[in-house]
């Protein structure tokens, strides 16, 4: 089932999100329409509370993009992150332009840096720990963010801000060009 994905502006998207055990209600539907609602939306990542659930739980899949990145040597990862825990991020710091299934229209750059070591629970809750780099441990963290109520635009510089302030004002209201369901906080 695809869900509303929720619009910039409402509070659960500032939220930090609670743990989760293995009794919880619907996980796998929950997770099943997670990936339906990112495909249909054309996003690599997607967490629980952009579709109103306020809970540690993320899903990535950067194999989508392996192609445009061949070149490069690009392997992407399709996981489900459950009650993730960032060990330590390492690497240089670097740019990269980043955009939000919550935040249509609005792509910045956004420094951060280059690797991210974690420790999760898979979909099926095993332990798991690894290291990730480059468009991986990006959107890891951008996810993540999200699990701890942080926007990336909460990265950006105030001036920054100040430019986008009016286009981010319109998404809460709904006016907005977007293909996809959402739902907004003052529509
Ligand atoms: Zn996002």
């Amino acid at each position: 089932m695809i869900l509303p994905i929720i619009a910039y502006g409402d509070p659960i998207l500032k939220k930090r999100g609670i743990e989760i055990d293995n009794s919880f209600d619907g996980l796998s539907t929950l997770i099943e329409n997670m990936w339906q609602t990112m495909y249909k939306a054309s996003g690599i990542g997607l967490a629980a509370p952009q579709i109103n659930q306020s809970i540690r739980l993320f899903i990535v899949d950067t194999i989508q993009t392996e192609d445009e990145k061949k070149k490069k040597g690009f392997k992407g990862i399709k996981l489900v992150f459950i009650n993730p825990e960032i060990i330590e991020e390492t690497g240089e710091h670097w740019k990269f332009e980043e955009g939000c299934l919550s935040i249509p229209g609005v792509r910045e750059d956004v420094e951060r840096q280059s690797m991210v070591k974690i420790r999760f629970l898979d979909e099926g809750f095993n332990e798991c720990e690894a290291t990730f780099d480059g468009l991986n441990a990006r959107v890891i963290q951008h996810e993540y963010d999200h699990i701890d109520g942080i926007l990336f635009t909460d990265h950006l510089k105030p001036l920054k801000k100040k430019l986008i302030q009016k286009k981010l004002n319109n998404i809460t209201i709904g006016k907005v060009d977007v293909d996809y369901k959402m739902k907004f906080p003052k529509k």
